[in-house]
Parts: C-alpha cells; structure tokens; sequence
C-alpha cells in the first residue's frame, strides 16, 4: 500500500513536471509566432520528442542525458528521465522545486530553432546571423534567457528561477562536459542578458561583447 503510494506520489510529479513544461512550451510557441508575424514571417514550431536510452534522428543517434534540437525535421528530442533526474538534482541543490531546470533546457533548444528558422528567412535579424560554434551558443543561451523570464512572469514558474537556472547549466556543465558548450558560468551570463533585458537584447552591443571563449 505504501509502495503504490510512493509511486502515484512520484507519478504526479513527474506529471506536474510534464505540465508545466508544456504549458512553458505552449507559451514559447505563441511569443515566437508573434514575432515571425510581426516581422512578414512564419514560425514552425519544432516537434518536441521525449525518450528514453538512445534515439535515432535524421541527425545522427542521439545520445542518452542529453536535449538536442534536429534542424532536419525541426524536432526538439529530449531525453524525459534526464530532464526529470536533473530537476531533482536542481532541486537538492538549490532546496527549491527546481522546476525551471527542465524549461530551461527545452528553452535552449528552442533557441537553437528559432535561430535556424531566422536564418532560413529571406530577411534575417542584423546581428542574429552568421553564427556558429559557441557563437550560435551564446545566442540559444540568451534567446532561452527571454523564454524563460516570460514564463516567470506568467507564474508558469515558481520563484527562484535565476537560482535554479544558475545550478542547471552548472550541473549540465558537470555531467557532460559536452564539446561546443562553453563553461556555464559563461552561458547564465548570456541567459542573464536575455532575461533581464529582452528579446531584442540578444543582438544588441552589449550582447556581441559578451566575451564567450572561442569567439
Ligand atoms: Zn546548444
């Protein structure tokens, strides 16, 4: 009896955090289709695939403990039981929910969309084009920045989400280690730069001297 218990408790958890990333989701979809519209544009929001172990993609086997956004078939894959197990991780760290940690991590892939779909348009964003390597990094931190302080607003998130952001890419950085991602603190300065200042931010001075190693 206890036993089922503990798992329909661990069950609705993982449901909340389930919710609460779509409801994230739902709200990134609509900010970015208002912007391509402002802008004579349309955006295609990208597939978002939850798995388990490895995963095939157009764009090679994805790796286990891991989120990466396809550009081939527009898909976000991410692996759920990483996600789940990193909001934990957050939350033991930083003796909050950590529910921002697996938005965040969906909101960095979608900035990776986001930036490839701009790309894509005839009329590009001045100073959002042309990146790659750590640049385009930089640029998926800062997009993922201004996702997430909309859904703070929206009380989509409870409260200390720069805390939960901040052990999050550090967390990520520890695990991983992963080649083209730059040194956490590094990144939450970008995501810093977006969620304190906007959208229109990330392509702005201050934005471009942002030092990130490599650039
Ligand atoms: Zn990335």
């Amino acid at each position: 009896m206890l036993l089922t218990l503990a798992v329909k408790l661990i069950l609705c958890l993982f449901a909340a955090d389930d919710l609460k990333l779509s409801r994230s989701t739902g709200l990134f979809d609509r900010l970015w289709k208002e912007y391509f519209r402002a802008r004579g544009q349309t955006y295609q929001p990208p597939n978002l695939t939850p798995f388990t172990g490895k995963r095939d993609s157009p764009c090679g086997k994805i790796q286990a403990g891991n989120a990466y956004y396809c550009e081939k078939n527009n898909t976000v894959y991410y692996d759920s039981d990483f996600l789940s197990a990193l909001r934990l991780r957050v939350a033991s760290d930083t003796g909050t929910s950590g529910d921002a940690a697996p938005v965040v991590a969906i909101a960095h892939e979608l900035g990776h969309a986001v930036y490839a779909q701009l790309n894509r348009q005839t009329r590009p964003v001045r100073g959002m084009q042309q990146l790659q390597g750590y640049g385009e990094e930089k640029m998926a931190d800062c997009l993922a920045g201004f996702l997430t302080s909309a859904a703070a607003e929206k009380g989509l998130l409870e409260t200390n989400v720069l805390m939960e952001t901040e052990s999050t890419m550090a967390l990520i950085w520890e695990m991983n280690r992963r080649k083209g991602h730059p040194n956490w603190r590094v990144r939450f300065n970008s995501f810093l730069h977006g969620y304190r200042n906007g959208l229109e931010a990330c392509s702005d001075a201050t934005f471009e001297n942002l030092r990130y190693p490599g650039k």
